[in-house]
């Protein structure tokens, strides 16, 4: 026996552990009963006459109302932008620019907690989440985009960097605040103007930052948000911007293409995924089980480039799907503002849906599913962790994007059959390899057709990666250099930022 083993057995049996609550405070946050759309630096009421009632999604109780802008209120806000690019934005200098951004970007950080707990109270993600990466990334892009705006023409010699004007930026509801951030810091930086229509199920943190921007006394009009559903996005897209910027579903950034398509308006499209996971017999395996619960369990698998698909090599199958199935039961589900919550609420009714409706199909087309026993709370929006063995390619779970605490395992022999597996799909945003082998990674990352790679070995470890592993190749989310060309005119062989295959 060995002196581990024969401490083990002195020591006294451990009783269950129990998680006392660790509620975050609700009140740092102080809502107002009612938002109007923020238009020419001030908040307005809408045109429209309408309002709608946005909730907290792990509770379904009622926030706040806010204002829903029709195609007139579109246009004005647009008109707001449009005369603030033209008489004063436009030609500010850079350095210029950047304080505003710099200044938004330190505000950020000193009310972070404030942010935090608005976006777990209006997404359902948990605190930890919200208040460990949501908000530092936020700052973090406003920071970055600061630092550029006094040097692009550093960063396209030889070309002249103009803005494009307005630009048109239609958000979805996964990361509410930060992807306002990554629409307006560059757009902003780069000398442009911005309309941005954040989620109808999230608006609250983009109009809280519109508080920010207001304090910040960043020029009337250089940032405008119009709240509302689909229609709005829609006249947004069509109303009179030179560029239009959308991240959401494939569906939706179809018909959005198509109706950009002639009028001359720039776009980009940042759409969904259906990444691989792929994990060779000899990796880590207790780190590579972290890296599958962070890759998909990670805002309740409300994430673009999840792993979704997990491809495991058959000898390791049995082991690793053990590990999992043990991780998951320790998973916490319930209260997003409880700092020990793993998993919280999903983000609306619809895409509660959703997502029950795409696990049934994969109960019905034979795959086998698991999930862990947990209590589930008794209002709002939840899904169990869930694992799918048996999955075969065809299988829906294994094509359609999910968006939910779902994943589905299939399994393969060789390098040479994870890649065409992992290649399956009409995505191609992420994927993500777990192997000790640096040149098995640099070999897989060159064959899987995915804008992005995450590579993971035992030495590498980047726990701001939805992989857990650091990125092996890719762009900007925006497509290009620095994510500054979307909303830029380089004078000729311009590189349109459309992020190709989605
Ligand atoms: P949508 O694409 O419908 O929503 C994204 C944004 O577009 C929202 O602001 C939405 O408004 C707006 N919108 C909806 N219809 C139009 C339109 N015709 N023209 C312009 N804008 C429009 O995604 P959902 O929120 O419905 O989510 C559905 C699926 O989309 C998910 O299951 C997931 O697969 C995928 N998705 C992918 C994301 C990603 O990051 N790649 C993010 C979110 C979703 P509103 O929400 O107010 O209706």
């Amino acid at each position: 026996m060995s002196e581990l083993e024969r401490t083990r057995e002195r020591a006294p049996a451990v009783p269950a552990w129990e998680y006392a609550p660790a509620p975050e405070s609700r009140d740092i946050v102080h809502l107002r009963d009612r938002y109007g759309l923020f238009v020419g630096g001030e908040f307005v009421e809408p045109k429209s006459g309408r309002w709608f009632a946005t909730i907290d999604p792990s509770t379904e109780d009622t926030l706040a109302e806010v204002a829903e802008a029709g195609p007139e209120d579109v246009d004005l806000a647009v008109d707001a932008a449009r005369e603030a690019w033209t008489s004063r934005w436009r030609d500010l200098p850079g350095s210029e620019r950047a304080k505003y951004l710099y200044r938004i970007a330190r505000a950020l950080q000193e009310r972070a907690r404030e942010f935090a707990v608005l976006e777990s109270m209006n997404g359902g993600k948990p605190i930890k989440e919200s208040r460990d990466v949501d908000l530092p990334l936020a700052a973090a892009h406003f920071f970055y985009y600061a630092g550029w705006a006094d040097k692009l023409d550093y960063a396209f010699p030889g070309r002249s960097p103009r803005p494009i004007g307005v630009a048109g930026q239609v958000i979805p509801w996964n990361f509410p605040l930060l992807m306002a951030a990554w629409k307006l810091a560059p757009a902003l930086a780069t000398g442009n103007t911005a309309v941005l229509k954040p989620a109808e199920t999230t608006p609250l943190t983009a109009l809280l930052l519109a508080e920010v921007i207001q304090e910040a006394e960043l020029p009337p009009g250089v940032v405008n948000i119009v709240t509302g559903a689909g229609e709005t996005g829609a006249a947004l897209v069509d109303a009179e911007v030179d560029k239009v910027a959308f991240t959401g579903s494939t569906e939706v950034g179809k018909i959005i293409r198509r109706s950009v398509a002639g009028t001359g308006k720039r776009l980009t499209l940042e759409l969904g995924g259906k990444a691989a996971n792929v994990v060779f017999e000899d990796a880590p395996l207790d780190q590579a089980v972290e890296g599958v619960v962070n890759g998909i369990f990670f805002n309740q698998g409300h994430v673009c480039c999840a792993g979704s698909r997990l491809l495991v090599q058959e000898p390791i199958f049995e082991p690793l799907l053990e590990k999992l199935k043990g991780r998951l039961q320790t998973l916490r589900i319930g209260d997003p503002l409880d700092k020990n919550t793993d998993i919280g609420a999903i983000n609306s009714k619809a895409q509660l849906r959703r997502i029950e409706e795409l696990v049934a199909a994969g109960v019905e087309e034979g795959a086998e599913m698991y999930q862990p026993a947990c209590d589930l709370p008794a209002r709002g929006f939840w899904f169990r962790p869930t694992l799918f063995t048996g999955v075969s390619q065809s299988h829906r779970i294994a094509q359609e994007e999910i968006f939910g605490p779902v994943l589905s395992i299939l399994t393969f022999r060789t390098p040479e059959e994870a890649v065409e597996k992992a290649n399956n799909t009409p995505y191609g945003l992420s994927a993500g390899v777990w192997t000790e082998k640096g040149s098995r990674i640099l070999w897989m990352a060159e064959r899987m057709e995915a804008g992005v790679v995450w590579a993971n070995t035992f030495n590498r470890f980047d726990p701001a990666s939805p992989f857990g592993g650091y990125k092996e190749s890719g762009f900007g989310r925006e497509g290009g250099l620095h994510g500054l060309e979307p909303y830029l005119s380089l004078g000729g062989g311009e590189l349109d930022g459309g992020s190709g295959r989605t």
